[in-house]
């Protein structure tokens, strides 16, 4: 794998030909940490979706390195079912470990005890949120793209994920 995970030339993003940002130059590299900081509507949203190849781009260059993988959070939740057990979510992303194994996993993202077996559909915005950062996490991708993962999170699940991140070895945008 290359030094760079993902370059930016003169990029400019934005919607049907009009530009919100532009002239954008920047080289990401592996196991780096980038925060995108602005106000509502200055573009961060816009910005990440088009690094990572969601949203088409009106101009410039933007290049990946080939294999990347993305592990995309956008606070939206919709990938979840709400039949499964919050156990079930997660082994549906890998058979071979144990029960105890994926519980202890979900325990970092504070599901504890009983809590690993309530259905997503009884779940708070909050706990659906862990979980679906949970998920992603566990997936491990080594590019991370991160879209205000802090809000519908209490403190202590601030904290939480804030350890799980600081552990990730992958790139974080
Ligand atoms: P941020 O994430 O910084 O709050 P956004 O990237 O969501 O900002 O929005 C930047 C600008 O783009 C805003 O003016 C917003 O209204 C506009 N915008 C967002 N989504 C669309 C869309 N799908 N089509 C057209 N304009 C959009």
């Amino acid at each position: 794998t290359g030094r760079y995970v993902l370059t930016a030339r003169e990029l400019s993003v934005g919607y049907s030909g009009n530009p919100i940002l532009e002239d954008l130059n920047a080289d990401i590299e592996r196991g780096e940490r980038w925060a995108l900081v602005g106000p509502n509507g200055s573009g961060k949203t816009t910005l990440l979706r088009s690094l990572i190849g969601q949203l088409p781009h009106l101009g410039g260059e933007l290049s990946w390195d080939d294999r990347l993988e993305v592990g995309y959070y956008d606070q939206q939740l919709e990938d979840l079912d709400s039949s499964a057990s919050v156990l079930e979510e997660i082994r549906s992303m890998d058979s071979q470990p144990t029960d105890g194994k994926l519980r202890g996993f979900l325990a970092q993202f504070l599901f504890s005890g009983e809590d690993v077996f309530k259905h997503v559909g009884q779940l708070s915005g909050g706990e659906k949120a862990r979980l679906m950062l949970a998920k992603i996490i566990y997936a491990a991708p080594p590019l991370l793209a991160l879209d205000e993962p802090m809000n519908h999170l209490d403190i202590a699940s601030r904290e939480a994920l804030e350890d799980a991140l600081t552990q990730y070895p992958g790139t974080m945008l």
